[in-house]
C-alpha cells in the first residue's frame, strides 16, 4: 500500500446504542483509520440523541433522524417532531419498509416510508434505507421518488437480480458484517455486481458484527474487516476499496463539506 494513508467511513453506525461510549467507540474507530461516522436515530428519542453526538464530534460525525419501519405506528405520535428535527438533520433515516419481521402493519409502514421519501425529495436530503423482505415495494416507491444516488440501500442484502434492478435508478449501496459470513454468498454476489463508485461500508453499531468478531458488539472499529472483503469481491487493493467507497460516502452525504 505504499504508505498512504487508508481512511474509512462508516456510513451507518448507532453510536447511542453501542456497548460503550461514543467517545470510547470513535476513539477506537480512529486508531483503525475510520474518518467519519454516519450516527441514524431509528425513532424521535435515538434521532435526538444522534444529533447530541454529532453536536459533540462536529468534525467526525454526521447525523440523520427518521422512523425505523419497525416503529412505524409511532408516526402519528412522532411525526411532526421529527419531520420538524429532519429539517436540521444531515440525511433522513433511517426508515423503509420490513416485512421480514412485520413488527408494524405493512400498509402503515409504507405510508411512513413515503412520507419520509417526500421529505427527501422536497429538502434534497439523502436517506437511508432499511430493506427487509420488501424488495419490489421498495423498488416501486424509489422509482417515483426518483432520488438517484441519495437513496441509500443500507445494510443491504439483496441478490444480484435486485442489485442490478436498484443498481439502475442509480441509488447507492451499503454493505454491512454479513458480507463477511462464510454463509453469505448471495450479499458478495450482490457486491461483485454493485457499482464500486455506488458503495459505501457500514457496521450497523452494535448489531451484525463482522465473522472474526461475532461474540462481540459491533463497533466502527471494524469498517476495515468489511471494507477488506468488498476490496477481494471487486478484485481492488485495500486502500482503493477504502478511497473508493470514502468518496462515495463524501458526495452522497457531504462529509468534509464546511
Ligand atoms: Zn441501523
Amino acid at each position: 500500500m505504499s504508505g498512504e494513508t487508508v481512511r474509512w467511513v462508516d456510513s451507518h453506525c448507532h453510536l447511542f446504542a453501542g456497548a460503550e461510549t461514543p467517545g470510547t467507540l470513535l476513539d477506537r474507530a480512529a486508531a483503525a483509520g475510520v474518518a467519519w461516522l454516519m450516527c441514524p436515530g431509528i425513532d424521535l428519542e435515538t434521532s435526538l440523541q444522534s444529533r447530541l453526538i454529532a453536536g459533540d464530534y462536529p468534525d467526525r460525525v454526521i447525523w440523520a433522524a427518521g422512523l425505523h419501519p419497525h416503529d412505524a405506528t409511532n408516526w402519528a405520535d412522532q411525526g411532526a417532531r421529527l419531520s420538524a428535527l429532519i429539517t436540521e438533520a444531515d440525511a433522513i433515516g433511517e426508515c423503509g419498509l420490513d416485512y421480514y419481521r412485520d413488527l408494524s402493519p405493512r400498509p402503515v409502514q409504507r405510508i411512513v416510508f413515503r412520507e419520509q421519501l417526500e421529505l427527501a425529495g422536497s429538502l434534497g436530503k439523502p436517506i437511508i434505507i432499511h430493506c427487509r423482505d420488501a424488495f419490489t415495494d421498495i423498488y416501486e416507491d424509489l422509482e417515483t421518488a426518483g432520488l438517484g444516488e441519495k437513496a441509500i440501500l443500507h445494510s443491504w442484502t439483496g441478490g444480484p437480480k435486485w442489485t442490478k434492478r436498484f443498481a439502475a435508478l442509480g441509488v447507492t449501496f451499503s454493505f454491512a458484517g454479513m458480507v463477511t459470513y462464510p454463509t453469505a454468498d448471495t450479499v458478495r454476489r450482490a457486491a461483485a455486481v454493485a457499482p464500486p463508485e455506488r458503495c459505501m461500508v457500514e457496521t450497523d453499531t452494535p448489531y451484525l458484527s463482522p465473522q472474526a468478531h461475532r461474540d462481540l458488539p459491533n463497533e466502527p472499529a471494524f469498517v476495515p474487516l468489511i471494507g477488506g472483503v468488498l476490496a477481494d469481491v471487486w478484485g481492488m487493493d485495500i486502500a482503493q476499496a477504502a478511497a473508493t467507497t470514502l468518496a462515495t460516502a463524501c458526495r452522497v452525504f457531504g462529509f468534509g463539506d464546511e
